[in-house]
C-alpha cells in the first residue's frame, strides 16, 4: 500500500532518509526533471509549437521526417531541442552528490539535454540519446551541439561531407540496445528505485522499472503515474523541492 506525501519539505526529508540507507539506488527520470531547468517538454507541447512550424513536434522528431525534410528538422532541432542556456537544478545537483557519496549507482534518463552530466553525475544512461553528440553518418565523427548551432541549414561533416545526425532516438527508431541493457542491469541490481518527473507512459519507461527487485520504490511526480499504486511512497510535489535536502 503506497503512502502519498504532498508537502515538499516532508518529501525531501523522506527521500533523504531513504537515500542515506541506500548503497546502489537508481534514479529513473523523465521530462519533469528538465522542465524545472526551463527545458520545454516537447511531448506535452501545446499550440505554441505550431505558430511558426508547419508540423507538430511528433512529426518533426520522426525518423521519416529527418530523412525527407532534413533542413526543416534542423530548424526545429536548433530552436527547440538544443537549450544550451539551461543549467542543472537542485534535483540534478543532489543526484550527482548522492553518487559521489556512494548512495546512488546510476541515473537512467529519458532526457537528451546532458544536464545530469553537467551537474557532475558520471553513471548516466541516456535512453533517448543526447543533443551533445551529433554523429556523421559517413565516417562516425562526433560533433557537439555548439557546432550544430553554428552551422545553418543541413550540417555536413567537416571530414567527409557526410550527413550529420543527432545521436537522439527519433520516433520510429529503436533504442540503443547497449544503453537499454545497461539500464536494465542498473535497475535490477538497485536497492532503491526513485522514479521522478515522468508520467511513465512512454515506452520503455514502464517496462524498465518492472525489472526492479529491490526494497523500495519512490515516485516523485506532480501528477499521478501508473507506478503510484505499487510504489511504497509517492511524493506529489515539485521535483527540485523534493531533492532539496
Ligand atoms: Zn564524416
Amino acid at each position: 500500500m503506497s503512502r502519498t506525501v504532498t508537502d515538499a519539505a516532508q518529501a525531501a526529508s523522506e527521500l533523504s532518509e531513504r537515500f542515506s540507507r541506500a548503497r546502489r539506488a537508481v534514479f529513473f527520470g523523465g521530462a519533469g526533471v528538465s522542465t524545472a531547468s526551463g527545458i520545454p517538454d516537447f511531448r506535452s507541447a501545446d499550440g505554441l509549437y505550431h505558430q511558426h512550424f508547419r508540423y507538430p513536434p511528433e512529426t518533426m522528431l520522426g525518423h521519416d521526417f529527418f530523412v525527407s525534410h532534413t533542413a526543416e528538422f534542423y530548424d526545429f532541432y536548433r530552436e527547440r531541442m538544443i537549450c544550451l542556456a539551461a543549467r542543472p537544478n537542485q534535483a540534478h545537483l543532489k543526484l550527482a552528490e548522492l553518487e559521489r557519496e556512494g548512495h546512488l549507482a546510476a541515473v537512467v534518463t529519458q532526457n537528451i539535454d546532458g544536464l545530469h552530466q553537467m551537474a557532475g553525475s558520471r553513471e548516466v544512461h541516456e535512453l533517448h540519446g543526447s543533443v551533445h553528440r551529433n554523429v556523421c553518418r559517413g565516417c562516425g565523427a562526433v560533433y557537439p551541439a555548439e557546432w550544430v548551432l553554428a552551422h545553418g541549414g543541413v550540417p555536413r561533416c567537416e571530414k567527409c561531407g557526410g550527413l550529420v545526425k543527432p545521436d537522439v532516438v527519433l520516433y520510429g527508431e529503436q533504442l540503443d540496445e547497449r544503453v537499454l541493457l545497461a539500464s536494465v542491469r542498473a535497475i535490477r541490481e538497485a536497492d532503491l528505485l526513485v522514479i521522478g518527473g515522468t508520467s511513465l507512459v512512454v515506452y520503455p519507461a514502464a517496462g524498465l522499472v518492472s525489472y526492479f527487485g529491490g526494497d523500495e520504490v519512490v515516485v516523485v511526480n506532480r501528477d499521478p503515474t501508473p507506478a503510484d499504486a505499487t510504489a511504497d511512497l509517492v511524493c506529489a510535489c515539485d521535483i527540485a523541492a523534493a531533492f532539496d535536502f
